[in-house]
């Protein structure tokens, strides 16, 4: 069983939507900008039947368009949308601890614990962060 409760899966959840329709909001904005109006129609309209068909060929176009930054927030996003009702979610993909919910709704793409998110980040960025 998930140590997430229904309650803090509906906060997740909402959190996860606000985040998304932030971040789908300023790749609109980004793409009327830069005159690619023919993908911010589409995340215009990001409900709906064939919103989600609509949007997995505009994320591949976007990848091509250099937004990768955003894409791949966004698919983080669909992708945790997507596992947020499964038995793993929450769940810190290094260690298997339990992934704090408070955590979670501050940021629903997270997949690591605190701990295995800083040693993930030193071991792929290399820096060092300041000390606290
Ligand atoms: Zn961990």
């Amino acid at each position: 069983m998930s140590h997430l409760t229904k309650k803090d899966r509906l906060a997740i959840r909402a959190a996860l939507e606000e985040q998304r329709a932030n971040l789908l909001h300023g790749l609109k904005a980004a793409l009327e900008e830069s005159g690619q109006t023919q993908y911010a129609a589409v995340l215009g309209k990001s409900s709906g039947d064939s919103a989600d068909e609509a949007l997995a060929v505009t994320l591949g176009n976007l990848s091509a368009a250099r937004m990768d930054h955003e894409v791949r927030s966004l698919q983080a996003m669909e992708d945790a949308a997507g596992r947020l009702d499964s038995p793993d979610f929450g769940i810190c993909e290094d260690c298997g601890a339990h992934i704090p919910a408070a955590r979670l709704i501050a940021n629903p793409t997270a997949t690591r614990c605190v701990a295995c998110q800083e040693r993930h980040e030193h071991t792929y960025t290399g820096q060092t962060h300041g000390s606290l």
